[in-house]
C-alpha cells in the first residue's frame, strides 16, 4: 500500500453537487425572470450541452471568460425560442445565486472529516475563482482544505501539467505520496495521470436531473486508474 500524504481533491460533483445545485440555481433565476416553468427542463437540457462544449473551448484558450458567460446563456435562450433576455445580466444572476446553494456529494462531508485527520487536503478545481471560493465557503468546506488552486488565478486548468505542477510545488508534495480525487476522466484523472499522480475515478451511479439515464464511465473503457470507486465512503477503506 503507498503510503499518500496529500490528497487533492476536484470541487464540482466530486465534493459540491454541481449539477444539483447548478440545476436549482438555474431555476430560481428563471422565476427571478419570470421565465415560463413549463419551458425549464427543455432550456436546463440545451444549457448543459453548451455550457460544457463551451468550457471546454475555454480550456482549450479557444475563447474568453466574457465569451464563455455570455454564449452560454445567449445560445440556450435563441435555442429554445426564448426572447427578451439579456444572457450577460442573465449570466451574472445565475453566478450570484450557484454558489449559494450547498448541496454536497453523498458522504462528502463525513469522509473529510475523517480523512482531516491523517492527510493534508487540497482542492485543484477549473472554474472562475470568486464563484469556487464562494461555494466553498457558503457549504463550509473551506475549513478541510489547507490549500485551494483555481485554474483561473493558476491560469492554467486541469488537465494541462501546469497547474498540478504548481500545485505539488505549492504543497511542497511530492508526486508519490499525492493522489488525486475526481469525476471527470479526461480533466482530473488523465490529468493527475498524465503529471505522474495516483488517482481515484469516482463515478456515482444516479438518475440525471431530468430524469434521463445516466451515462457512466463510458470514457473509461480499455483505460486504467489507481482507483475506482462509486461511493465517498470508498475512499475511507482505500486510504
Ligand atoms: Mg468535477
Amino acid at each position: 500500500m503507498k503510503k499518500y500524504r496529500h490528497l487533492f481533491f476536484d470541487l464540482d460533483n466530486t465534493l459540491w453537487d454541481f449539477d444539483l445545485n447548478s440545476y436549482h440555481a438555474l431555476q430560481e433565476n428563471f422565476m427571478r425572470y419570470r421565465l415560463d416553468l413549463q419551458n425549464f427542463d427543455r432550456f436546463y437540457d440545451t444549457y448543459v450541452s453548451h455550457n460544457e462544449r463551451l468550457w471546454e473551448f475555454y480550456r482549450q484558450k479557444k475563447i474568453t471568460k466574457e465569451e464563455l458567460s455570455r454564449s452560454r446563456f445567449e445560445l440556450s435562450f435563441s435555442d429554445t425560442g426564448m426572447t427578451g433576455v439579456d444572457p450577460t445580466a442573465f449570466n451574472r444572476d445565475y453566478l450570484e445565486l450557484m454558489p449559494q446553494q450547498t448541496r454536497l456529494c453523498d458522504g462528502a462531508r463525513v469522509v473529510l472529516e475523517k480523512l482531516s485527520e491523517k492527510y493534508e487536503l487540497h482542492i485543484i478545481t477549473n472554474g472562475f475563482a470568486e464563484v469556487q471560493y464562494k461555494k466553498l465557503g457558503n457549504s463550509d468546506l473551506s475549513r478541510f482544505f489547507s490549500r485551494v488552486f483555481v485554474s483561473e488565478e493558476i491560469k492554467s486548468p486541469k488537465p494541462s501539467p501546469e497547474i498540478f505542477r504548481h500545485a505539488l510545488k505549492s504543497c511542497n508534495a511530492r508526486k508519490n505520496e499525492s493522489l488525486m480525487i475526481g469525476d471527470d476522466w479526461e480533466v482530473d484523472i488523465l490529468g493527475a495521470a498524465g503529471s505522474g499522480i495516483d488517482q481515484v475515478f469516482y463515478q456515482p451511479v444516479r438518475e440525471t436531473i431530468t430524469g434521463e439515464k445516466p451515462a457512466i464511465s463510458r470514457k473509461v473503457t480499455g483505460k486504467t486508474t489507481t482507483y475506482f470507486i462509486t461511493d465517498l465512503h470508498q475512499l475511507v477503506s482505500i486510504l
